[in-house]
């Protein structure tokens, strides 16, 4: 059997429990710990960013089988939404009070759909990073809500986001 080592990021001004403590008592116990140290730290504040959903593309080279975003191109009516709809989206979710803008998309399906390929050079794309960085552009300059990015990893450009960071607020 292997050793359990609980470890938190306890504030000052709370003694924190001990292992034994914390794994020799009641999930009730252990949940009203939980409480305290949260209460001490964060009091009863919740916040939270109110944001809409972007899914640019909802295709991906990959084939991950725990993945429940991801479709093949004959489940979606367009390799990738258009500039349009994105920025018709982000409009209504504007004035609806989202003021973020969540980037949705599989990675790199150009690189296995073709339909993916041709929709991206005939929009005059390079790849969908690309596309990315030019919708996410589009909405922070016209919505002002703050674009987030969310491409798989491997995905994300050389250069970094900065590109793509919301305007400085005065
Ligand atoms: S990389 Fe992401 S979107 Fe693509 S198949 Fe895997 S989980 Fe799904």
């Amino acid at each position: 059997m292997s050793e359990v080592t609980v470890s938190a990021d306890v504030p000052t001004g709370v003694t924190p429990p001990s292992d034994a403590d914390l794994l020799g008592g009641s999930l009730r116990e252990l949940m009203a710990e939980a409480r305290r140290i949260r209460d001490v730290r964060y009091g009863r504040r919740v916040t939270f960013s109110p944001k809409v959903f972007i899914p640019l593309t909802m295709l991906c080279r990959d084939r991950c089988g725990y993945c429940t975003f991801a479709k093949p191109p004959s489940r979606v009516a367009a390799p990738y939404l258009s500039l349009e709809d994105v920025l018709d989206l982000a409009r209504r979710a504007a004035l609806a009070g989202c003021h973020e803008a969540l980037f949705t998309l599989g990675e790199r399906p150009e690189d296995r759909y073709p339909a993916a390929a041709a929709w991206l050079d005939e929009a005059g794309h390079g790849s969908t990073i690309e596309y990315l960085a030019e919708a996410a552009r589009a909405v922070r300059d016209e919505t002002g809500s703050s674009p987030t990015p969310m491409p798989a990893p491997s995905a994300k450009p050389s250069s970094g986001c900065s590109a793509l960071s919301p305007p400085a607020r005065g």
